[in-house]
């Protein structure tokens, strides 16, 4: 049986996935700089005799395994974030102020570990295999662009049938699988806002504007979105994470800025939330103030594909044992891979990687994770491209 191939030849690659990660954790770097990262990556990549694309998405790399149709693509990120690591390991970051702490090393390193698989494979399934390796996935360029957004419009998805992809979880029981279908991450949105006054002395308020009071009854009605507005039944959030105004005691200021985040599953509740700011901003206008805002729009929600998902389930179960599969809620956290499953039917699989009882977040300076992991992610990811090529074929 294939899954039994499949199996063993990530066991034998086991070290070398693990020599990969750790020399990508050791030379971590961050969005669109992954110029050692990738060039590991393609040099990996041509040693098994594929051939390899460059340079999309700026420093992201494309090989493809097979021919013809049906196409499968398997993505992994590169880049690592601006955080001085903690650990004192022999992999440990080499560069200070920079780490990988959110697991995408290992992500790498598991991908190249798929593409030695599945290049090894003498009964291979028919058709094509895109291995994605994308950069920046933590944050966005100066056009506001992230690496699988560039990745896609760059046509790393033409063509694609289905897509897959994991993601290591810190805080998750190491070699429990999470791949439920349905929401995974959430759209995120940011705003800036100008809440305008005009200002005058404290001890004469009715001389001016007051955009501190202003900004309290803007404070209440965005607060009201959520609860008053939103049909209850389709998750959001909406957090205020900076207010600044005002200069002294006894000054009342010309304005007062707000800054916050929007997070949500549903493509009209995402734009509903909007218009609700708009409308809790207009507050300022009803009390005789002004408002200002723009809106950053970030990446969409990652929804999983029910039968992709189901076919994941189905490779964990033959892979690691239906006890490997472990129920978790969604998250209202963010991830760029959206870009690609509203390119084609995809999902993406939360790998449980906690390495002992110490308390390791995702970018956290003590980020870390355990290793014995990588065989089965490498594993599922092989064996779940088999099965959609035969699905499809
Ligand atoms: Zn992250
Ligand atoms: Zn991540």
């Amino acid at each position: 049986m294939a899954v039994d191939e499949i199996v063993s030849s990530a066991h034998a690659l086991e070290p070398q996935i693990i020599a990969w990660r750790r020399d990508f954790h050791a030379h971590p770097e961050l969005g669109f700089q992954e110029f050692r990262t990738a060039k590991v990556v393609a040099q990996a990549l041509s040693e098994m005799g594929l051939e390899v694309v460059t340079g999309i998405a700026k420093t992201g790399v494309m090989a493809i395994i097979g021919e013809g149709s049906p196409v499968v693509a398997i993505r992994g990120d590169m880049d690592a974030l601006p955080i001085l690591e903690a650990n004192q390991v022999e992999y440990a970051s080499q560069t200070p102020g920079k780490m990988h702490a959110c697991g995408h090393d290992s992500h790498t390193a598991m991908l190249l570990g798929v593409a030695r698989i599945l290049t090894s494979m003498p009964n291979r399934p028919a058709g094509q295999i895109r291995l994605l390796f994308q950069p920046c996935e933590e944050t966005v360029d100066e056009e506001h662009k992230s690496g699988a957004q560039r990745m896609v419009e760059e046509g790393a998805m033409v063509g694609v049938d289905r897509v897959i992809a994991l993601h290591v979880a810190s805080d998750v029981p190491a070699g429990k699988i999470v791949a439920n279908g349905g929401p995974l991450t959430a759209a995120v949105d940011d705003f800036n806002a100008r809440i305008i006054g005009r200002g005058c002395h404290g001890a004469h308020p009715n001389d001016g504007i007051d955009p501190i009071f202003l900004a309290a009854q803007v404070l209440n009605a965005l607060q009201g979105v959520r609860s008053r507005r939103l049909n209850p039944i389709h998750p959001a959030v909406l957090t205020v994470g900076t207010i600044h105004g005002g200069t002294a005691r006894n000054v009342i200021p010309d304005d007062v800025t707000i800054s916050g985040t929007l997070r949500s599953y549903d493509p009209g509740i995402r734009e509903q939330l909007r218009v609700e700011v708009e409308r809790a901003l207009g507050v300022a206008r009803a009390l005789g103030g002004d408002f200002e805002v723009e809106f950053i729009l970030g990446c969409p929600s990652v929804i999983n594909d029910n039968h992709v998902a189901a076919t994941i389930q189905s490779a964990v179960r033959d892979i690691a044992g239906a006890d490997a599969l472990l129920a978790q809620e969604p998250s209202m956290g963010g991830e760029d891979y959206s870009y690609m499953t509203n390119s084609a039917p995809g999902a993406m699989f939360m790998l449980g990687a906690k390495l002992d009882e110490i308390s390791r977040p995702h970018h956290n300076p003590l980020f870390d994770i355990d290793e014995s992991v990588f065989k089965t992610g490498a594993a599922v990811l092989a064996e779940t491209a088999c099965r959609l090529l035969t699905q499809l074929a």
